[in-house]
């Protein structure tokens, strides 16, 4: 069995294009229950001759269990508990929003180790939104670009010690 990455990070962020760039075509889906496939999408990484799993997820914004962003967040929760680390994205364009904060708080919680990822960063426009990332108390962030390929070796190194 593969050692387990988790992608997690607020909406539109760029988890998901991060996802089908390290999974390339093999992606798979996993579970066919309802309300699970389209929360998790899991595949087999690729990342400079590192293997992993890597399990892309949705949603960390509404605790009541009893509706669909509810489950999508316990799916997320539960998702990062069985990860040998969780890659937490962040937009380096937008800064950092409250979702943001509490998903750091969160993380900062378990026991999973945590690869901070400042997203969306080619050219210059995230620089501000980088040293943002510094203040959630997480470590250094890596400047990763995930639609333009860029911070790979960066992000090779960073998760490599756990996958
Ligand atoms: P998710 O909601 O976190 O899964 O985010 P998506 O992967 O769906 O991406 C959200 C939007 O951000 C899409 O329009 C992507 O094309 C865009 N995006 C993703 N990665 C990058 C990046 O590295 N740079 C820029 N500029 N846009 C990106
Ligand atoms: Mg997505």
């Amino acid at each position: 069995k593969l050692p387990t990455l988790a992608i997690v990070g607020r909406p539109n962020v760029g988890k998901s294009t991060l996802f089908n760039r390290l999974v390339g075509k093999k992606l798979a889906l996993v579970d066919d229950r309802p309300g699970v496939t389209r929360d998790r999408r899991e595949g087999d990484a690729t990342l400079l001759g590192l293997e992993f799993r890597v399990i892309d997820t949705a949603g960390y914004e509404d605790e009541d269990p009893e509706t669909l962003p509810g489950r999508m967040r316990a799916q997320t929760i539960a998702a990062v508990r069985e990860s040998d680390a969780a890659l937490f994205l962040i937009d380096a364009r937008a800064g950092l929003t409250p979702l943001d904060e509490e998903i750091a708080r969160w993380l900062r919680s378990e026991t999973t180790p945590v690869v901070l990822a400042a997203n969306k960063a080619e050219g210059r426009a995230g620089e501000s939104g980088i040293l943002e990332a510094y203040g959630l108390g997480l470590g250094e962030p890596i400047a990763l670009s995930a639609e333009h390929g860029e911070g790979v070796v960066d992000l090779f190194e960073h998760i490599r010690p756990y996958v």
